[in-house]
């Protein structure tokens, strides 16, 4: 159809006018003209309009359309003419399948539509055969006739469609939420599947069903805006009542005019739950379950700043089981660990659950921090725990003695701050452990004073042995028969700058204590070697060993080394043990007592008669020597016995082929005395006293004292 409506009307109208008197006939033609005109402009007008136009008369028919509508109809713009029956173009066009909606329907799709003309219901949409969509707008006018405008929204329906695909087959729950009826608008397979609801369950549900209930006022405000918190995790409920946890991101939208929130769900259900597990694994100890030393920290900080204004006290008590160590070196670990969940079970039972934590620090060590009004609380809830691991533990048919010795330290009275309250409660473990176990003691500030000074101790030896303030000093050994010197005894001195000469019984056992006689041993051995090598050849070398060194492997290394780098005949030295050293009988001693004397290095047993003095070790070690402990010897002329048990180490010491010294001879008749009875070597300050190297006369130091 050619497209010029308006303009073939006017045409024929202008044709129709002939007759009537000049003037009037003037005035008509020019009426006339302006209506012409007037539709011209018009038509110009809705022309220049983006939607397409048309306007029907009362009975259906066309009047006018404009070039949008025109082009929007291209396929049926043919059968458009001024004067047609929109409802005939339409049949036509049906029956072309102008209209793909209306295949196999066809009846049906004309009579809604025609319906629809006849009373316009506002806005719906129209598939062209072309693909297109067009949104027709109609409404009545004053004369009841119609006007129609057509927008084509292909493009939006395409976009609308690769949103929707977007949103159905999305690998995340989205859903789309009403933020007017507060309920879901629409959700996708992800989302369906994430909350265990079919998509037409969700789709009407209302939101607040999803979610938490104490949540629900703040998930109601966010599905209100568009927010991206990453952070911020949500509760939600599947339809089994599983709880699931979420990150919502929101969007705000217009979605077919409405407003809409479009949610993405991303799950964090199982990543929430790994990361309880290992925040509870990180406070927790594995085998029993409770409190770790840093979760106790963390309380004991709280618990202090919840009284920091108030009457209450926080105490912590330490436990620490007795007999513990032996029972799992014997037993083996399977076996202490059992003896640990029991001891932590029994317990459990009798810490309160409010204001109070019981913890694992470490190995069989526990601690119960508890909050309360006095110290009542904390001596009542430490006697029981006492009393209950004092009870026998059987497991798996062995019956065990284990027990508990506590130590307490109170917030405010002993100190307000966390580590000072640790390290007091341990002081006053300590102290109890050295009582008597299976007590409790409460810290007191002179155990803070001896701690301190052992740790100034321990700096000034770690200092002393980097700034070689360690010496040695020698004491001889001599023959008792002729009065020769055999030997010397090599004794540690501590050059101390502003304590003076410090003898080792005031140093040895801390040096052992914080691991530093292994270096001191080596340093002793090394040094005296050397000095040694200086001396006549006949003179020999003793140097004592702490039982700590026979613990790690290396002591033959050391002896091998010492001996190598100063050149001393293996057969000039001889180590000094005590029985503290056989104790372990563990083969490892065995090994490493045979491998030195192989060396040629002599073995000699020290402080003989104080300890369990075992024939038994006497026989099964390469002891080349027994010294007779001094106390004996300094006992000879008051105590009774000390004769008797004198000569009976030496009558052992002869018959074993071993060389018998006495130690500390002070006095000349003990040392006659011994001499008289056999005794070979003698040591004691009658004789000489430790010296340093360069002071020793190697002469017959008897002379000195004769
Ligand atoms: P010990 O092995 O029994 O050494 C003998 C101790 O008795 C020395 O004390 C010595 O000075 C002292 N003594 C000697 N004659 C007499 C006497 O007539 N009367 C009295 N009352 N005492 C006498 P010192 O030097 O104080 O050493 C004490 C302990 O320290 C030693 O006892 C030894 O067990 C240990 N020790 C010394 N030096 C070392 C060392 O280098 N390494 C190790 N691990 N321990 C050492
Ligand atoms: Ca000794
Ligand atoms: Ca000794």
């Amino acid at each position: 159809m050619e497209y010029s409506p308006l303009g073939d009307r006017a045409g024929n109208d202008h044709g129709h006018d002939g007759n009537g008197p000049g003037d009037s006939r003037d005035a008509l033609a020019r009426a006339q003209n302006a209506a012409i005109l007037a539709e011209q402009r018009l038509r110009e007008a809705i022309d220049c309009l983006p939607q397409g136009i048309v306007m029907l008369d009362a009975e259906g028919r066309y009047i006018l359309w404009n070039r949008q509508y025109a082009e929007i109809y291209h396929k049926s713009a043919d059968l458009f003419r001024p004067g047609d029956r929109l409802a005939d173009t339409l049949r036509q066009g049906v029956a072309r399948g102008d209209y793909p909606e209306a295949l196999g329907r066809e009846e049906e799709w004309l009579a809604s539509r025609l319906e629809l003309l006849e009373n316009p219901l506002g806005r719906h949409e129209q598939w062209l055969s072309d693909g297109r969509c067009i949104m027709i707008d109609e409404r009545k006018t004053a004369e009841g006739g119609i006007i129609g405008v057509r927008v084509d929204i292909t493009d939006m329906k395409q976009r609308e469609e690769s949103f929707r695909l977007l949103f159905e087959s999305n690998p995340v729950p989205l859903l789309v939420y009403d933020p007017a009826e507060e309920c879901l608008r629409a959700a996708n397979a992800a989302a369906a599947d994430h909350f265990g609801y079919t998509v037409d369950e969700l789709v009407g549900m209302p939101a607040e069903k999803l979610f938490d209930e104490t949540e629900w006022p703040r998930v109601r405000r966010l599905l209100a805006t568009s927010c991206s918190e990453k952070d911020r995790f949500w509760r939600q409920f599947a339809s089994d009542g599983a709880e699931l946890e979420s990150v919502l991101f929101t969007r705000q939208s217009m979605l077919d005019g409405r407003l809409a929130t479009i949610v993405s769900v991303f799950d964090v259900t199982e990543r929430r739950k790994a990361e309880a597990l290992i925040a509870h694994m990180a406070r927790h100890d594995e085998l029993t379950g409770l409190a770790n030393r840093a979760h106790c920290r963390e309380r004991l900080h709280e618990m202090l700043e919840a009284i920091r204004h108030g009457e209450e006290t926080v105490a912590i008590a330490l436990i620490d089981l007795d007999n513990f160590k032996p029972i799992n070196d014997s037993y083996g670990h399977h076996i202490g660990d059992a003896v640990l969940a029991e001891a932590a079970r029994r317990m459990r039972a009798l810490v309160p659950r409010k204001n109070a934590l019981l913890c694992r620090l470490g190995g069989d060590e526990f601690a119960v921090i508890v909050q309360a009004r006095n110290h009542e609380k904390i001596h009542n809830i430490a006697r029981s725990i006492i009393s209950a691991i004092a009870e026998p533990f059987v497991l798996a048919d062995h019956t065990l003695h284990i027990g508990a010795t506590i130590g307490i330290a109170m917030a405010p009275q002993d100190s307000i701050d966390a580590s000072h309250l640790l390290r007091y409660s341990d002081l006053a473990l300590y102290a109890a452990k050295a009582d008597q176990r299976g007590t409790m003691c409460r810290f007191e500030p002179h155990m803070d004073t001896a701690a301190q000074e052992k740790a100034r101790l321990e700096n000034d030896l770690r200092r002393a042995v980097r700034h070689g303030q360690l010496v040695v000093h020698y004491q001889p050994l001599i023959d008792l028969a002729t009065g020769g010197v055999e030997g010397y005894e090599a004794l540690l001195r501590w050059n101390h700058p502003e304590r003076g000469l410090l003898y080792p019984d005031s140093f040895i056992p801390l040096a052992e204590e914080i691991g530093l006689i292994d270096v001191i041993g080596q340093y002793v051995l090394q040094l005296a070697c050397r000095e040694a090598a200086t001396w006549p050849g006949h003179v020999k070398l003793a140097v004592n060993a702490s039982p700590l060194q026979f613990r790690n492997g290396n002591l033959l290394n050391i002896v091998v080394q010492a001996l190598a780098m100063s050149g001393l005949e293996p057969g000039r030295l001889e180590l000094e043990i005590t029985e503290a050293v056989l104790m372990d009988r563990s083969a490892q001693v065995a090994t490493l007592l045979a491998a030195i004397r192989a060396l040629g290095v002599g073995i000699s047993m020290d402080d003989f008669g104080t300890g369990y003095s075992s024939l038994s070790y006497l026989m099964n070690y390469p002891f080349t020597k027994i010294k007779i402990d001094k106390s004996f010897i300094m006992g000879l002329g008051t105590e009774p016995n000390s004769k008797a048990v004198v000569s009976a180490i030496i009558g052992l010491g002869r018959s074993l082929g071993m060389t018998v010294t006495a130690e500390g001879i002070e006095m000349p008749e003990h040392l006659d005395y011994l001499r008289d009875i056999g005794c070979g070597q003698g040591q004691g300050y009658l004789i000489g006293r430790a010296i340093p190297g360069d002071q020793l006369p190697h002469e017959d130091p008897r002379r000195a004292v004769a």
